[in-house]
Parts: structure tokens; C-alpha cells; sequence
């Protein structure tokens, strides 16, 4: 049964995960559930486990404990296929996005020429139609090297959403970028939210997590200390190291 089907059902559902490097036990017992249309943003300290979290929900890192569900399947099961896992999941990352040897519209296609056999033509249309919308419609014959890091960034994630993923990964996404560029992608991601998207967020861009967020989630140590509303977690922590790190943060 799909999401779509079952409103109930969590679009991902992550239970009880451990993921140990070796001696260093990176994620240890995270139960995180996310319903469609929800955001939620990871906040927590550099080294916390947040993108190790995000990478074990694209399985990109196997887990050593618990369990990973997507929209009722156990993508963690070891008979998943892990190739049609990550087709259902948008991932942007702080880097390297944007494949270098290929167009602004090549990257953006790929995905669903590659993954979802969907024919050139077609592709091309939707491609053109998602640059248009976020701006860069002139930019599809250009080469990543020619965008700003913010345009790049902002191609990503349209490359990410194009075959319309179940669940969109954002991880620390304007981490890289000059200040003045941030905004722009920040933007690109509350119209993705606004469009009813299903995301998980790392960031620390603490205004816009306070202003987009259905839920904040605070890592720490890999353990999952408090989440809640960003009320809740901004104006109210309950756990002195909530308080800590905000206040470090602030
Ligand atoms: P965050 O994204 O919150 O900064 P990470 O998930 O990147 O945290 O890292 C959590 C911990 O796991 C860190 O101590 C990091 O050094 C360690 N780590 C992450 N990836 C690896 C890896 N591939 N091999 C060994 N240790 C890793
Ligand atoms: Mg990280």
C-alpha cells in the first residue's frame, strides 16, 4: 500500500537505528516517524549524526540496528532493492551536486531519463518547465560551472523533485554558500514545503527552521534529546542541553 492510500501511514518511519564506525557508536537508538507533507528539521552540533542519519534513509550507510520503513516497505530489509529505494527519494547534499560535464537541463533530466525511462522529449519538457519556474530557464544549455553556488543549489534540488519523490533529504544545503545567496535556496525550499513535499531537513539556518518546520528534531551525540514544534523548542526546551546548544547557536 502507498502513502497516498493510507493517510496515516507515516511516509518514512525510522525505528530504533544504531550505526556504529567502527569503535564509535554514531546513531544510537533514533526512532524518527515523518508524515506527508510534514518537514522536519535536524538541528544539532557538528559531529551529532545528522547526516549519517539522513545517509542510512537513502541507504547510502548500511545500519547495525532498527529498522527503516518507507511508506510501509522495510527499505532496510537486505532483500530491498536498493536501486528502486533511492528512486523514490530526492537527496540534496552541501556539495557537488551538479554532475560538471553535463548542461544544467542534462542534469536535471537525468533522473528521469535514466532511472524512470521517461522519453527524451518529454523529460526535456518538464525540465524546461521546472528551470522556468525557479528562474534559470535561460541557464539549461549552460554548464554547472557558469551558476552561482545558490542557482546550482537551486538546480539540485529541482533535479531532486523532478521525478517526484516520496521524500525529499536535505543536508546542511547553503552550508557552502555565501550569505547573500542562502536566501534564494531557502526560498525554493518553504515553496517546496507550501506544495505539500515531504521533507527532512539538516540545516542550521535557525530562522528558517523556526519559520518552516512542523517539527524540530535536536541530535546530540546520536541520540535524539527533544523534538517538538519550533515553539517548543525555541521559546520552550524542556532538556538543559537543548538550552546549551541553542544558546551556543544564538
Ligand atoms: P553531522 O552531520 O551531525 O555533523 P555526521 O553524521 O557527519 O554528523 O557524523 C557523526 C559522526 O560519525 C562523526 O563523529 C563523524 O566523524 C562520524 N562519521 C561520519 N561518517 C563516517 C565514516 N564514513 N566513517 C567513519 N566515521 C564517520
Ligand atoms: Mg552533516
Amino acid at each position: 500500500m502507498s502513502a497516498q492510500e493510507s493517510p496515516s501511514q507515516p511516509v518514512l518511519d525510522v525505528q530504533g537505528v544504531h550505526k556504529r564506525f567502527g569503535g564509535q557508536h554514531v546513531l544510537r537508538g533514533i526512532d524518527l516517524t515523518v508524515r506527508q507533507h510534514e518537514a522536519v528539521v535536524l538541528i544539532g552540533a557538528s559531529g551529532s549524526g545528522k547526516s549519517t542519519l539522513l545517509k542510512t534513509v537513502n541507504l547510502l550507510e548500511q545500519i547495525d540496528d532498527g529498522r527503516i520503513v518507507l511508506a510501509g516497505d522495510d527499505i532496510t530489509d537486505p532483500r530491498a532493492d536498493v536501486d528502486a529505494v533511492r528512486a523514490r527519494i530526492g537527496v540534496v547534499f552541501q556539495h557537488y551536486n551538479l554532475f560538471p560535464h553535463m548542461t544544467v537541463l542534462a542534469n536535471v533530466v537525468l533522473a528521469m531519463r535514466k532511472v524512470f525511462g521517461a522519453p527524451r522529449a518529454e523529460a526535456e519538457r518538464r525540465g524546461l518547465e521546472l528551470l522556468a519556474r525557479i528562474g534559470l530557464g535561460d541557464k539549461a544549455g549552460e554548464y554547472p560551472d557558469r551558476l552561482s553556488g545558490g542557482q546550482q543549489q537551486r538546480v539540485a534540488i529541482v533535479r531532486a523533485i523532478a521525478t517526484n519523490p516520496e521524500l525529499l533529504l536535505l543536508d546542511e544545503i547553503t552550508s557552502a554558500l555565501d550569505p547573500q545567496l542562502v536566501g534564494e535556496v531557502l526560498d525554493l525550499v518553504s515553496e517546496l514545503k507550501a506544495a505539500g513535499s515531504t521533507i527532512v531537513m539538516a540545516t542550521h539556518e535557525m530562522s528558517f527552521a523556526r519559520r518552516v518546520a512542523d517539527r524540530i528534531v535536536y541530535l546530540k551525540d546520536g541520540v535524539i534529546i527533544e523534538s517538538g514544534t519550533p515553539e517548543q523548542i525555541f521559546d520552550h526546551p524542556q532538556r538543559p542541553e537543548t538550552r546549551e546548544f541553542l544558546a551556543r547557536v544564538s
